[in-house]
């Protein structure tokens, strides 16, 4: 009897240690390419792809980095599609294939990307997953501009813009319309119309009343149905559009740094200034501003809301806030008495102007004070003073408050520089960037796609003001 030797099992096999380090494609963007030559000798220096690589390295992209993989090398680094993103966005390109095309031909482009051939996929998921480092890119920018003393605490200027939405008009309806076209179908007896007909009546009821389930839940009067952020807009054009909009606050006349940005479908600026400005101020307080140093900002009639004047009102303690009376005294076409004839006394006593007390004050329903006249059906001053019956004078205190901060000494000179703060940045993304229309539908990939425009636009601050010093430290002080 023979025996057989024991078969050997093989070992097993021990899974290795995991690289905690991820890998990325290296940077061949100094690699002759026979073809297409090589980016970093193509390319001259002083070019904005240079620039535009050099803010970006300063960034900080560890927090993408860790999600990628450490076996094999097949991500971009988070630097380089970064990189791509910024520069594209700067030269007008915002559709993740055409900045892909450019890849395959332009030498910048593939500068930027560290020698990388990013599909439109791969830039398309990077955009829309990296709202946050977006965010925290725009943070690093304000900090960098903080260091070299660009960022300017007392000339903030908030205001918005309209972007056309990625959506349909045939997507929007409005409350207006939804109701005048239920109140049509609920005149036809459907049980007079054919088969067809019914089906159709029914769908187009179900639709409308689907629309008025909407304006409820999201308490708007419009909505866009596949687009959730959006809302129908008046465009400067006139055109009524599906768009968002962008509120923006800048800081700085010459500089323009882009510090807050919110994102929404409101159809006007009313009760925004509270929300920019606190998130403007927590920008600054990040860029290493101290707490305890107030802000100034100013903003447009658009802002001269019972809620924003009551926020200007507040802040005083931390930020000094003007907003510019939408009908300043002197303005005024009424014929009647107008507010400068009443004295409101520190006992909240007002005095019409036949010197007799007024009853109230009385709050109304949007906060403001009101007081009665008394005595009005035999005032001889009845005529000037009102049409009706008996004159009711309503003042808002917060409004008062700020036609006294306007009619401070400066205070007109400091609001009339928020145009040329806010303003050219919004000539920025428009006109040069060519960004007028969002290209995502979801909330968070809207937000992702219009942070990484205000990052685009921060970065070329960057540049521009290190140019700008380089022309200084070379010619001189003119
Ligand atoms: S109309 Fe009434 S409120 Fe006006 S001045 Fe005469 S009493 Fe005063």
């Amino acid at each position: 009897m023979t025996l057989t030797p024991p078969i050997e099992s093989p070992k097993p096999r021990r899974r290795q240690g995991r690289d905690p380090e991820p890998h990325f494609k290296p940077d061949t963007s100094h690699q002759l390419d026979a073809i297409l030559g090589c980016p970093a000798e193509s390319v001259p220096q002083g070019h904005l792809a240079w620039a535009v690589l050099e803010v970006v390295d300063q960034l900080d992209t560890s927090s993408v980095e860790a999600g990628y993989s450490s076996l094999g090398r097949n991500g971009y680094h988070p630097k380089s599609t970064l990189a791509v993103w910024v520069y594209a966005s700067l030269i007008g390109l915002h559709h993740s294939t055409k900045a892909a095309r450019a890849l395959e031909t332009d030498a910048a482009m593939r500068l930027v990307a560290r020698g990388g051939k990013h599909s439109g996929a791969t830039l398309r998921r990077f955009r829309q997953g990296n709202a946050e480092l977006f965010a925290t890119a725009i943070d690093a920018t304000l900090r960098l501009a903080r260091e070299r003393g660009l960022l300017d605490e007392k000339d903030l200027a908030v205001d918005s813009v309209r972007l056309r939405a990625h959506a349909s008009t045939k997507a929007v309806r409005t409350r207006e319309r939804s109701t005048k076209r239920l109140g049509e179908l609920a005149a036809v007896d459907p049980a007079k119309l054919g088969e067809a007909q019914r089906a159709e009546h029914a769908a187009k009821v179900k639709k409308h009343q689907e629309a008025l389930g909407l304006f409820e839940q999201r308490g708007t009067t419009s909505v866009v149905l596949t687009n959730p952020s959006a809302a129908l807009m008046k465009f400067p054009t006139g055109a009524g559009l599906p768009g968002h909009r962008v509120t923006v606050t800048a800081a700085g006349q010459k500089e323009r740094f882009i510090v807050a940005v919110l994102v929404d479908g409101a159809t006007n600026d009313y009760g925004k200034l509270g929300d920019a400005v606190r998130a403007a101020r927590d920008a600054l307080v990040k860029a290493g501003l101290p707490e305890d140093v107030p802000v100034q900002a100013a903003a447009d009639a658009g802002y001269w809301s019972e809620a924003d004047l009551v926020f200007a009102d507040k802040a005083r303690g931390w930020a000094d806030v003007l907003v510019a009376d939408p009908a300043p005294e002197g303005s005024r076409t009424s014929t009647c008495y107008g507010r400068e004839r009443f004295k409101i006394l520190t006992d909240q006593t007002a005095i019409c102007p036949a010197g007799t007390p007024m009853n109230g004050p009385y709050a109304d329903a949007n906060g403001r004070q009101k007081w009665i006249g008394v005595g009005c059906a035999d005032c001889p001053q009845r005529p000037q003073c009102t049409p009706g019956r008996e004159r009711a004078l309503t003042v808002s205190m917060a409004a008062e408050a700020m036609r006294g901060r306007l009619a401070r000494p400066g205070a007109r000179e400091r609001y009339n520089r928020r145009i040329s703060t806010v303003e050219p940045v919004f000539s920025a993304i428009e006109d040069s960037m060519g960004y007028r229309r969002v290209s995502s539908r979801l909330p968070k990939t809207v937000r992702a796609e219009i942070l990484l425009k205000v990052l685009a636009h921060n970065v070329s601050r960057l540049v521009t003001a290190k140019r700008l010093r380089a022309v200084y430290v070379t010619v001189g002080p003119f």
